[in-house]
């Protein structure tokens, strides 16, 4: 019998965030990731603490272990002083308030874009925006955690150097982690469908960072080639990165506590994650699927 890791995707928590819950348990997940708020607005209504309750419940009474939040896509870490950053700084502790409500394990967010200020200067920017929040949010919120990014245009965070940096930087390091996304870390150049690579990259992450600080990874394929600097995001397998390189990260021993969570396309039938799964699974050994995640993998086809 294989020991999976938790495995799960990111999804809807339309209707309401106990609602993520349902969707996760049909899918087989024993991880997930949701939004704690519209992506692509700055303000939200406060989350009612019915709602909160209800999710709790609802997760405890479930399968899923970890569940982390992944933050909206306006902030930025980065900005110079102003009103973006303002808006940036607001944003990701009321996020942070609302992942301690929901009882959440991390909150992922990208580092940020310098918009030409340099790398330096940028990862200063977000060491201290860092600072700054974490310094108002109550004990109990979600561990933050830094995503590696495809690095397009002034994008920071595609070395796990910069990631190191902003670390070393920040005041409240000891308080930060790191989320590896596949798709990514290929995309900005590590050679992830090569075993020599997978060893590398693991061997990097633990000599900057400490293995400790992965607090999740997102699988995902790339539609882009290694180095090529697209963040676009393959179903497991239909990539450039191959089946093989899941295959490793489900299989290390040392990835064994880490969340794994799919960000791949639902495809037209909005069955890509159940396919997705599935494919995981096989690839990590496991033939034991729970009649849940077998049903939902059978009407995948
Ligand atoms: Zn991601």
């Amino acid at each position: 019998m294989v020991e999976l890791p938790p495995l799960g995707a990111h999804v809807s928590a339309a209707g309401g965030a106990a609602a993520a819950i349902g969707r996760g348990v049909e899918l087989g997940c024993t991880a997930l990731q949701i939004f704690v708020k519209s992506p692509n607005q700055w303000r939200a209504r406060p989350l009612p603490a019915a709602a909160a309750a209800e999710f709790r419940a609802a997760r405890a009474a479930s399968p899923i272990g970890p569940v982390v939040a992944h933050a909206a896509y306006l902030i930025n870490l980065a900005a110079p002083p102003g009103e973006t950053r303002e808006r940036s700084l607001a944003a990701l502790a009321d996020e942070l308030g609302r992942g301690a409500a929901l009882g959440l394990d991390a909150l992922v967010v990208h580092p940020g874009a310098h918009l030409g200020a340099g790398a330096e200067g940028g990862l200063v920017r977000v060491a201290a925006a860092l600072d700054e929040v974490l310094a108002a949010v109550p004990a109990g919120a979600p561990r933050l955690l830094l995503e590696i990014t495809a690095g397009q245009g002034t994008v920071l965070g595609s070395r796990l150097e910069e990631l190191a940096r902003i670390v070393e930087l920040a005041a409240c390091g000891e308080r930060l982690g790191v989320c590896l996304d596949t798709c990514h870390a290929f995309a900005a150049g590590y050679p992830l469908h090569e075993a020599a690579g997978h060893e590398a990259l693991l061997a990097e992450l633990d000599r900057l960072l400490g293995l400790a600080r992965l607090g999740a990874i997102h699988l995902n394929d790339s539609q882009g080639a290694c180095g090529s600097r697209r963040d676009r995001h393959a179903n497991i397998g239909e990539g450039e990165i191959g089946t093989a390189a899941f295959r490793r990260l489900l299989r290390d021993e040392r990835l064994r506590r880490v969340p794994m969570l799919l960000e791949t396309p639902l495809g037209d039938d909005g069955a890509g994650h159940a396919r997705d799964l599935a494919t995981l699974r096989r690839l990590a050994g496991d033939v034991r699927l729970s009649g849940r995640g077998r049903r939902a993998a059978r009407r995948a086809g």
